[in-house]
């Protein structure tokens, strides 16, 4: 069954449509990555399913549930947005435990789970370390931490290793493919960047003025550019 659906969604600024009826599905278990130029709508569409943008026409669904009135916090859902911030002022500990805030747990339980998740995006053991201490990288493998603490149902990512240098992208691109893989994890990622689109995805969405103008596998998408 389809984990999400899209079905004629639009999404309107004023006379402009950022999302002009886009319809999607993603499958329990599938990656997929939203590939297209800035301005084409792929952060809209993070938006429109994550609660955090009104949707004006069209349905979407989690788990066949459409979420017309579900409040954002209520979706299941794991955000690693651009505007979503690591919180400089926390510990590495700290930030991940906001991630697990909503669900009610014991601190043992909490810290025990921010230890697995440490340890899942291979920062074993820093739990203690100022935010300002880490590199880029290692504050993108805590925001995912952060991400992935409430054990989401879908996962979304919009632009996850964009601010990050072009040798480290690529080994982290590699990292998250294994270990979506590993946790079974449903994905919905947005990138403008190809290689990482192709090198990530079960399937590519690529997307051009609010439309979804081509759906595939990365080969088949590579091919007809
Ligand atoms: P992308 O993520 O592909 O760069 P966006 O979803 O951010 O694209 O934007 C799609 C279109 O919607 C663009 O034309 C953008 O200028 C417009 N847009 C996005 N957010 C807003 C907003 N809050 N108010 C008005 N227009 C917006
Ligand atoms: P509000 O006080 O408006 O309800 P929240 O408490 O939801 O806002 O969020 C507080 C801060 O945490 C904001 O800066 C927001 O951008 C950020 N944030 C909210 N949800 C997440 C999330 N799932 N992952 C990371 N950061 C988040």
């Amino acid at each position: 069954m389809s984990l999400l659906e899209l079905d004629g969604v639009r999404v309107r600024y004023g006379a402009r449509a950022a999302l002009d009826g886009v319809r999607l599905s993603v499958a329990e278990g599938e990656v997929v990555c939203v590939l297209g130029p800035s301005g084409s709508g792929k952060s809209t569409l993070l938006r429109a399913v994550a609660g955090l943008t009104p949707v004006d026409e069209g349905v979407v669904r989690l788990s066949g549930r459409d979420q017309r009135g579900v409040p954002a916090h209520r979706r299941g859902l794991g955000l690693m947005f651009q505007d979503h911030q690591l919180f400089p002022q926390r510990d590495v500990a700290g930030n991940i435990a906001f991630g697990l805030r909503t669900r009610r747990r014991s601190r043992r339980e909490a810290a025990g789970r921010v230890a697995e998740l440490l340890d899942l995006v291979g920062l074993p053991g820093a739990e203690r370390r100022a935010v300002a201490s880490l590199s880029g990288g290692e504050q993108q493998r805590v925001a995912l931490a952060r991400a992935l603490a409430p054990d989401p149902r879908l996962l979304m990512l919009d632009e996850p290793l964009g601010q990050l240098d072009r040798d480290l992208r690529e080994r982290l691109v590699v990292e998250l493919r294994q270990l979506f893989g590993r946790l079974g994890s449903t994905v919905l990622a947005v990138t403008h960047d190809q290689g990482e689109a192709f090198a990530l995805a079960d399937r590519v969405v690529v997307m051009r003025d609010g439309r979804v103008v081509q759906v595939g596998g990365p080969v088949e998408v590579w091919r007809r550019p």
